[in-house]
């Protein structure tokens, strides 16, 4: 496993987070437990900002918070000076609820219902990403109704895809997100929202995809963005205030895995805004970026406890976890990659490959297919890295597993800062069955 962030290993031989032995943290708080690097966090925050300050321009670095979404992290995220967006009322309600001004909220989304959007305007958020022809009709009523401003964006379909190495330019768009560019949704809209008296509209948005290595695609969908703004500056003498490129940006979980420093993305970023906005004759706007998995991603670790093993001989030899896709769905989801190594004896050379099962009744519910690995026994403690982002933010409740608890490690401290669920926690909703007095069918 690749030691990044503040890990090390101590003179015990155990795996060491923010100065936190894991194995201490495994006895005290049970497994399986997500662990976070608050520094590492803290260092991608401020490497974001830090490009945009020195490039001298005005900016939002906004926390994608779906990556993982609870109000201690909203607090932090807010703390280091960054704007949260937001997918739903319950992510809203939980960033309210860590004390995040509103005013620094933006609400995505291809489907907020009419109660997220009435919430979203009664606590006056930032702005709302629209996101198609429904929601800004539903919009306009509501703003009308209210006689409120509402600041907005327009999320558009650049027509550019990010699949990590390679970017396809598709000339019909297909996603369900956002006003299409070449059909000419997006001018219709642009339209619409300059004539509405009560919408705002602070500018666009576009976001390209996930797990980004390169810049070329941001470079590719700034280009289709500002070939549009040339139009709309001719058309409605309309320049935004805002330009929002979206997150993306790729994490290391595994060898061959490459992203680049945050100050690369960030730098390309605004020199092809700044080329673009120059040769348009154009005001030079605020540029929004909305990194999620770059911030959190590398930063968690999940610790398992290893209870059964498996050895089918000449095979493969299983061994199960007290975990799985219950607290991390990725791997059954979309074949993601995961490194990991024993907490507990982190400096006991791998002997032999193992598989990592989860303990759920599901063929599927593999953690990692190949992981050398010292012969390992039950009740060593298996610490899997880089699970930080769409870990725990997708966690369930499949096989009424509670969901693990979750600590801030930082300057050689743990912090509790999710509870682990409880089986108490698990029937908090059900309700009993209410027999009938008499039998229906009887005669
Ligand atoms: C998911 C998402 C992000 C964050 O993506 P990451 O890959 O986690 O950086 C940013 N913007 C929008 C609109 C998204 O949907």
């Amino acid at each position: 496993m690749y030691l990044h962030g503040t890990m090390e290993i101590n003179a015990s031989g155990h795996l060491e987070i923010g100065g936190v032995d894991t194995v201490e943290l495994a006895n005290v708080y049970r497994t399986p437990l997500f662990v976070y690097d608050v520094a590492l966090i803290k260092e991608r925050m401020n490497a974001f900002k830090d490009a945009f300050e020195k490039k001298q321009v005005a900016y939002q670095v906004a926390y994608a918070s779906k990556a993982f979404s609870t109000v201690g992290m909203y607090q932090l995220a807010h703390s280091a000076g960054l704007s949260i967006d937001v997918v739903s009322g319950g992510e809203l309600f939980t960033a309210l609820k860590a004390g995040v001004p509103a005013s620094t909220i933006h609400f995505h989304g291809n489907n907020k219902s009419i109660d997220e959007l009435k919430m979203a305007l009664d606590e006056q958020i930032g702005c709302i990403v629209v996101d198609n022809f429904y929601e800004l009709k539903t919009i306009q009523t509501l703003a009308e109704e209210r006689g409120q401003t509402v600041p907005v964006l327009l999320r558009l379909t650049p027509n550019v895809e990010a699949h990590t190495h390679e970017y396809i330019t598709t000339g019909q768009e297909d996603s369900k997100f956002g006003f299409d560019l070449a059909s000419g949704q997006a001018t219709k809209a642009i339209g619409i929202c300059i004539a509405d008296e009560y919408l705002h509209l602070l500018g666009v948005h576009s976001h390209i995809g996930s797990q980004i290595f390169e810049t070329d695609g941001f470079v590719l969908a700034i280009e289709k963005v500002f070939e549009n703004l040339a139009l709309w500056k001719q058309t409605f003498n309309y320049e935004p205030a805002v330009l929002n490129f979206g997150g993306g940006f790729g994490i290391r979980y595994v060898d061959g895995d490459t992203p680049l420093h945050p100050s690369v993305y960030v730098e390309k970023i605004v020199e092809e805004t700044i080329k673009h906005t120059t040769k348009l004759e154009m005001n030079m706007p605020e540029i929004w970026i909305e990194p999620g998995r770059s911030i959190v991603g590398d930063a968690g670790t999940t610790l398992y406890t290893i209870g059964s093993q498996k050895d089918i001989p000449n095979v493969r030899r299983y061994l199960s976890v007290d975990g799985g896709m219950g607290d991390n769905l990725r791997p059954a989801l979309y074949e993601a990659k995961y490194e990991g190594m024993l907490a507990n004896r982190a400096n006991v050379k791998p002997e032999d490959t193992f598989s990592v099962a989860g303990k759920c009744c599901e063929s599927g519910d593999m953690l990692i297919w190949d992981l050398p690995l010292p012969d390992v026994t039950a009740n060593d403690i298996l610490a899997i890295s880089c699970t930080g982002a769409y870990g725990y933010s997708m966690a369930n409740n499949y096989n009424r597993i509670p969901r693990p608890a979750i600590v801030f490690v930082e300057d050689g401290e743990a912090q509790l800062v999710v509870k682990r669920e409880t089986y108490e926690d698990l029937v908090k909703l059900d309700l009993p069955y209410q027999q009938k007095a008499v039998a229906p069918f009887e005669n």
